[in-house]
Formats: C-alpha cells, structure tokens, sequence
C-alpha cells in the first residue's frame, strides 16, 4: 500500500468514524426499522386507482405497459436494463415531441435502496398524474410539451421483490447480490473501484443514451433534500453550484410544508444538506453522474419510514406532488441554456478534488494525525 492509499483509507476511516455523531439512516450498515403494519398489495392494475397500495411485480410492469400503449402520443416506454434476477428495469420517457432533439432531458429515479420503497408509489403516481393531465393542467402540458422526462420508478426490483413478486413486506436495501448498488458506482477519491453490478452498468449505459442534465434519485429512511457532494464535506470541497442546490432544495421543502408544515423536519430543521456534511460516502449514483456525466443530480429522502405503511402513501403523495413537478421544471431555470450547463460542467471538474494539502487541514482532521499524515506525504 503506497503513502496516498494509506492516507486515503485513514481519511476514509474518519470521515466515517466522525458522521457516526449524526445518523443517517440511510447511511451503511442500514438502520433496521419495526415491521411497518400494513404493506397491502394491489394483485389488479384496478386496485391501485387509490393509489394506497403497492403492486405486485407484474401489476407494476402492467401498469407501465397500459400507460405506453393509452398514451403513445405522450410516452414510451423503455427498458433500462435488466436486474441479476432478470427483473426489469422500466423508465417512462414522457414527452409530446419525442423527435425533438433539442428539448432538456430530466431523469427521477426511486428505490436503488430496495427496502425504501414511498418512492416507488410517488413515481408511478407522479407518471399517471402528468400523462392524465396534459391538455387539462396548464404545468403538465407545458412540462410535457418542452421536456424530456424520464422517470424510472424501481431501480433495484430484486431488492424490493426479495421476498417474491407478490409482496414487498421482505424487501431490502442490497440486490440479489448482497450489494449496495448505491455504494457501488465508481468514485474518483478511491483507487480501488468496485465491480460494477449489471443493475448499475445498465443505468450508466442509459445514461450514454440520453443528455440528463437535471436528475433526482429517490430513497427513504429520513425527510431530507442531499445535494452534491456525498464524498466530500461542504468545507473539504464546496459544489460549484451550492447557492443554486440550496435555492432549490429549499423551493421543494417550503412547498412540501404548505401541506405538512412538519414534513422534511426528522434531520435538519432547514430540511436540506450538502450530502458530507451529514454523512461522507463514496461509490454513490449522485456524485458518480454530477461529475462524470455533467447531469445535476439530488439525493431526495422523501419518508422517515422506509416501508410506508400503504395507507400513507397518499398522504405523502399529497406532501409531495407539487414539489416534484416543480422540481422537473427547475430544468428550465438554469440559467443560460446549455452553454451555461457545459461552463457549470467543466467547473464542477475542476473543482472536484481537493488538493492533498486541504483534505489533511480539514477541520475534522485531528491536528496529530494531520501531521502524521503530512510526515508520510511529505
Ligand atoms: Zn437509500
């Protein structure tokens, strides 16, 4: 092992040992949750119009398949990938002028994390909600008609069906695997890169498809707006866009509030953070496409409860709905079209790495290592 590997791994080692002062739950090795009471499953497409249920697998792939074929001058439906377990991985492209190459392209995506599953019911409802009110809701249709949304409600069906495709009451964090798929793409602080499962490898290969510039990635455990960076704290390497991350996490919190004033409350009362400041982690989605892929991508933690008892499920799609909407059309509000997101690219690399020297005179550095470890670099 050379100096910098050495180093690295003792930082690493702090940066862990020091966020244990304030949980995460979502945070590695997951926090364990009392079986929630109700998790009652929609067997018909019919039985989720209430939308207080969680569907079947097959209900579930139905329902993405009735909206592409009601709907084909709005959607497509497209297969991301496939999991270990040779589940699907669906993504609804929503967009009334597929050909158009120039519209924006934004991307939601719910439940890497298996077991968190309010995620997974807000996306269907959030595809049923936009595709039912074009031409009627004035939002929608000027989203639908200027946008590329993409929404993938279930990125990790092998977790949330690990107890079989009739039930999400066994659900769990890891794929089919024992794998983190959130603590498992490539991360540029670590030499050491993980093999990539296929459910990530597919979602990178989507990726090259598309130009997202403005993505979500949704989990559940706490109510809390994560933006970039996850593998460095605010102090240790700022994102280029931290003023904009906050004037948008705070639009979401502020509008879910106006229907649950004590929504987003369980981990900072602002109800946003930079992501290492709560707690640093290295191989997550979030970073992995802020930084190669120039797309601005927000870790959303939408329900203190992992598995939301289902007959919640609706009260917290009333907290949510306006925000999300909102949230896809942010994308029109980057200032300057595409040529300011390539400025915001390139700043965003150049600013990635802190230099050796900073991370070791980090306030959350005690001062006898730093000089240990300056002893070694030196
Ligand atoms: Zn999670």
């Amino acid at each position: 092992m050379n100096k910098f590997l050495t180093i690295s791994a003792c930082l690493i080692f702090m940066a862990t040992a020091s966020a244990q002062l304030k949980p995460r739950p979502d945070a590695f090795p997951p926090v364990d949750e009392p079986e929630p009471k109700a998790l009652t499953m929609a067997t018909t497409v019919a039985q989720m119009s209430n939308w207080d249920r969680y569907p079947t697998y097959s209900v579930y792939v139905e329902m993405m398949q009735k909206w592409a074929n009601d709907f084909p001058n709005l959607c497509r439906l497209d297969t991301i990938g496939t999991s270990v377990n040779g589940r699907l991985i669906l993504s609804m492209e929503i967009t009334a002028y597929p050909t158009n190459p120039t519209l924006p392209e934004f991307f939601y995506s719910s439940t890497i994390h298996g077991d968190e599953i309010t995620g997974y019911v807000m996306m269907l409802h959030l595809i049923d909600t936009l595709l039912h009110g074009y031409g009627t809701n004035a939002q929608y249709t000027d989203l639908i008609d200027h946008t590329r949304i993409c929404i993938n409600p279930l990125a990790n069906p092998d977790g949330t069906y690990y107890g079989g495709n009739n039930s999400v009451q066994s659900s769990r964090r890891y794929n089919a695997n024992n794998v983190d798929l959130n603590r498992n793409y490539p991360n540029p602080f670590t030499d050491t890169k993980p093999a990539l499962q296929q459910e990530n490898s597919a979602m990178i290969s989507y990726f090259d498809r598309h130009n997202f510039r403005l993505s979500a990635n949704l989990h559940g455990g706490a109510e809390v707006m994560n933006y970039p960076w996850d593998s460095y704290t605010s102090v240790q390497n700022p994102h280029p866009m931290s003023a904009w991350w906050i004037d948008v996490c705070k639009r979401f919190v502020d509008t879910s509030r106006t229907y649950n004033a004590n929504h987003f409350n369980d981990t900072y009362s602002c109800g946003y953070t930079a992501g290492g400041d709560w707690y640093v982690i290295t191989g997550g989605r979030q970073d992995y496409f802020n930084y190669y892929y120039n797309c601005l991508e927000l870790t959303m933690e939408i329900s203190t409860t992992k598995k939301l008892s289902s007959n919640q499920l609706p009260t917290y799609w009333n907290f949510l709905q306006h925000s999300l909407v909102n949230y896809i059309e942010e994308i029109h509000t980057l200032f300057g079209g595409t040529e300011h997101i390539a400025e915001v690219a390139d700043s965003q690399h150049l600013s990635v790495y802190p230099t050796l020297p900073q991370v070791i005179s980090s306030s959350r550095v005690p001062t006898a290592l730093q000089n240990y470890m300056m002893s070694l670099a030196a």
